[in-house]
């Protein structure tokens, strides 16, 4: 029955793959908080309108990937693709502008409809951060260590590179843009139809295609870096520079766009080999037109996104859930003795697992099962005589314990 399978592109996240997205998650907003940023989470949908301003009519998301819908009540609505419109969206509409600088972080599902492959969904979800209100090339220094080192953190810092460019500001973009037109308008039959029509649109977009052919075109079109006005080289130097100083590895790569209007300076991107051919694992960059685009004051705004999909994939091992204590009654006339137990235990901060039926072995199997650390075994005899067995069912080895000094012995479980 086809409206019982999951929707093609997204997924169950089950216990194991959720300990590894939470792995990710916790351990980026641990080092995000340690930046000083704020957690944030804007609606997952939101007007259509804001991702079309922010992302631009002519980008492969709103041709393309999103979902959009008639709401009942008329309104047009898309299922984010992304987090930064929303958080622009907020800036703006709350009022936020009065407070900058701004550090926010958020998490969470995005929706694009694209061909789903490995590492590539239609629901996935996305660690980001965004830095508002601040125009210095100490920004872009500040998100991309703060980048490595979540990376570093997850233990993927050694096969992921950092790989970044500079998309100068107007003045140098307007001078590459046409020189780049001028170069690919020449071998235009040569390109893909995508390209074509990207070519009339945002040629800029064009360096960005994964097409073979398009690949061979662009290997001699003309640099950015040759066109930046000396105020972007000295901007893009300054960064670089910086990651210098902190001793952060990256490769400088020409190709690197993104193709909307209002991205400017750094671009940046976590790619690895690892993955297959989704190899970005967190994409960036510095976004100082977006929010006077979308209505707000002229605000400067840096920042990135990671796919946890992508990260979970790459990361070795998620810590494992915490080992649960077992309480095994034998016979049923401990049962209630057991669950009462068992529920102290969890008040008192222990992880307590219980059986819910079955004779000893049976429950000793379950215990196993759960990688149980201990097993608290209470009879009725022992209730009477207000003991419990508690074995360590790593070394086998088992004492008699009397109830009353119960918390103190498992306090080291905790
Ligand atoms: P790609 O080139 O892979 O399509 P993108 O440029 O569309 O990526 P961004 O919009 O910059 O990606 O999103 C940031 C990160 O989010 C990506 O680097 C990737 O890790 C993740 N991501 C993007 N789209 C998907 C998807 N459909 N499924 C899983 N992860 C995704
Ligand atoms: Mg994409």
């Amino acid at each position: 029955m086809r409206s019982l399978q999951p929707v093609r592109g997204t997924h169950d996240i089950l216990p194991e793959q959720s300990l590894r997205h939470r792995h990710v998650t916790e351990t980026a907003r641990t080092i995000a908080g340690q930046y000083g940023y704020a957690e944030v989470a804007t609606p997952i949908f939101e007007f259509t309108e804001v991702f079309k301003r922010t992302l631009g009519d002519a980008s492969d998301i709103v041709t393309k990937e999103m979902y959009t819908f008639e709401s009942r009540s008329g309104e047009e609505i898309t299922l984010r693709p992304e987090g930064t419109a929303g958080i622009v969206r907020a800036l703006i509409s709350g009022g936020l502008g009065q407070n900058l600088p701004l550090k926010f972080f958020y998490q969470g599902p995005m929706f694009r409809h694209e061909r789903p492959q490995k590492g590539r969904l239609r629901q996935f979800h996305q660690f980001g951060v965004e830095l508002l209100g601040v125009g210095a090339p100490l920004g872009d220094i500040e998100v991309i260590a703060m980048a490595a080192q979540i990376l570093d953190a997850l233990g993927v810092g050694e096969s992921t590179t950092l790989e970044i460019n500079s998309l100068g500001d107007p003045q140098s973009r307007k001078a590459y843009r046409d020189v780049l037109l001028g170069y690919l308008s020449d071998l235009k039959d040569k390109l893909s139809e995508d390209s074509r029509n990207r070519l009339a649109v945002n040629p800029l977009r064009v360096l960005d295609s994964k097409d073979e052919g398009d690949k061979r075109v662009l290997a001699d079109a003309p640099l950015f870096s040759d066109y930046l006005t000396g105020e972007a080289a000295e901007f893009f130097s300054a960064v670089t520079a910086g990651l210098d100083e902190l001793g952060i590895a990256y490769a400088l790569n020409p190709k690197l766009v993104r193709g909307l209007d209002y991205y400017c300076h750094t671009a940046f991107e976590f790619t690895t080999e690892a993955l297959g051919a989704q190899g970005t694992v967190l994409a960036g960059g510095r976004y100082d037109g977006l929010v006077s685009a979308m209505g707000g004051a002229e605000t400067p705004g840096v920042g990135w996104a990671a796919g946890i999909e992508r990260l979970a994939m790459l990361i070795a091992d998620a810590p494992g859930a915490q080992r649960p204590i077992a309480v095994v009654p034998v016979g049923g006339g401990a049962e209630t003795a057991a669950f009462n137990l068992a529920q102290e235990l969890r008040r008192d901060g222990f992880t307590v697992d219980i059986g819910y039926g079955g004779n000893l072995s049976r429950r000793m199997k379950r215990a196993n099962k759960l990688r149980a650390r201990l097993a608290v075994i209470l009879g009725e005899d022992e209730i009477r005589a207000g003991t419990v067995t508690v074995r360590d069912l790593d070394t086998g080895e088992q004492e008699e314990v009397a109830l009353r000094g119960l918390r103190d012995h498992l306090a080291p479980w905790r």
